[in-house]
């Protein structure tokens, strides 16, 4: 059982937690329970780090926000204690969350469950702060943001639990943010392919890592409200989904900043020393663009994505590289945006991309750059247009409520 942030955000809410993991454990359950720091506190966290320091080093930032967690943690467990059982709060070193040594989004490299195991056995209620490991070089690490339900799963796959629950602020994973489109339409199942893209392009329910490791190692993801009982959603093998809608979600993403190197010298190599040098920094660069050359000229100019967070760190991975391979200039717009539609249904299909770009034109919604997959098609924008082209999107390919069929409970439907 995973908790985000708002759902223990206050002490009642915390103790409405606490409550519903001592159900699962009275239910004769075996319960390892992730939590991730209460409301907005790693973000009151990083802007702590930003006020002493404009670059925090990364070591230090890591052992500053794995604090939230461990907070949850422990305030969950005394309230557990108090409603009679015995629970035991651990921080993911404690848990033997092993990562590689890149701070703030570090990798899970191993888990060596064995003190869970031992605590389980003992018949104590495992809490495990969310979001953080112990390194290689035995530093604290972070997994990036999000990365408590990475947490959850890594712990489902290594004590073999029977599902991974994702308990959050919205009832599952929806056709669209549901804070943004009111008429989003709550999916019973989701396949982990259209769950990948969902999550790789802005659909911060659950962490893009957390369903990679999900299908890697066959953990069955529930993700449902932790306000009331309802079904949820559960994120299943492409053998269990029923029907492949055409558009399954359109998603979005207003944290991407935008880099263009104007005047890059037209030569091989140059290509793979630009983005060599991003990888070496961790930077995640997403979409690429590169103009031709005019047949006369030797330069051309490249653009490309990262999220915002890595803006920086992109620049001066850059910076050495301009004078040394003679690049014009490096801009970077930190204002763009990204909206994307999500369908394994597409792939079989034409047109979709015609009637995104037509739906975007209608709405006087410039597009700055476009990348597809078999089953997604995401388009660049200005970041404030995001919100309009969302609900335009959705609108266009008739994903919300009025337009389908009430859903069927997921176990019903299975019979
Ligand atoms: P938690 O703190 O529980 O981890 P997050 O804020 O990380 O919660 O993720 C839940 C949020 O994800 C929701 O409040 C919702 O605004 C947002 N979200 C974005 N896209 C979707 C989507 N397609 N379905 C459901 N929620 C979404
Ligand atoms: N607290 C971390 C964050 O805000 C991790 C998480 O909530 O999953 O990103
Ligand atoms: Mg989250």
């Amino acid at each position: 059982m995973k908790f985000g942030g708002t759902s223990v955000a206050d002490a009642e809410r915390l103790k409405g937690a606490a409550r519903r993991i001592v159900a699962q454990k009275e239910a004769g359950n075996r319960v390892v329970a992730v939590l991730s720091a209460r409301g907005d506190t790693t973000d009151e966290l990083l802007a702590m780090a930003e006020e002493v320091s404009p670059a925090p080093d990364p070591r230090e930032l890591d052992m500053l926000l794995s604090t939230g967690e461990r907070i949850s943690c422990a305030l969950c467990a005394m309230a557990i204690n108090d409603l009679g059982h015995r629970a035991i709060s651990f921080t993911g070193s404690q848990a033997g969350i092993v990562t590689d040594t890149s701070h703030t989004k570090a990798r899970i490299l191993d888990v060596r469950a064995e003190r869970i195991a031992a605590a389980l056995d003992e018949g104590a209620i495992v809490l495990v702060a969310g979001f953080q490991g112990v390194s290689t070089s035995r530093d604290v690490t972070t997994l990036g943001r999000g990365g408590s339900d990475t947490t959850a799963v890594a712990l489902a796959a290594a004590v073999g639990a029977d599902v991974c629950e994702i308990y959050t602020d919205v009832a599952g994973v929806f056709t669209a943010d549901p804070r943004i489109v009111p008429d989003a339409r709550k999916l019973a199942v989701v396949s982990f392919e259209e769950m990948l893209e969902m999550a790789a392009s802005g659909a911060k329910v659950l962490q893009l890592r957390s369903v990679e490791y999900a299908r890697n190692h066959g953990v069955r993801i529930h993700c449902r409200s932790s306000f009331d009982g309802g079904p949820g959603t559960f994120v299943v093998g492409a053998e269990e989904t029923m029907e492949q809608p055409l558009i399954t979600a359109v998603t979005h993403s207003t944290e991407e900043a935008r880099i263009t190197l104007l005047g890059v010298p037209d030569s091989p190599g140059i290509a793979g020393r630009i983005f060599g040098a991003l990888a070496e920094a961790n930077c995640n660069v997403d979409m690429i663009i590169q103009n031709e050359p005019l047949s006369d000229g030797r330069q051309a100019d490249l653009s490309f994505t990262v999220p915002r967070e890595d803006a920086r760190g992109a620049q001066a991975a850059l910076a050495p590289l301009v004078g040394e391979l003679g690049i014009g200039s490096v801009a970077t717009d930190e204002s763009m945006g990204k909206v994307s539609i999500v369908g394994a249904g597409m792939r079989s299909h034409p047109g979709v991309a015609a009637k995104v770009f037509q739906t975007l034109g209608a709405e006087g919604i410039n597009i700055e750059m476009i990348s597809t997959s078999p089953i997604k098609i995401s388009c660049v924008i200005s970041g404030e247009h995001v919100p309009r082209a969302v609900t335009a999107l959705h609108a266009a390919f008739e994903l919300g409520t009025g337009a389908i069929a009430a859903e069927q409970p997921f176990g019903d439907a299975a019979a």
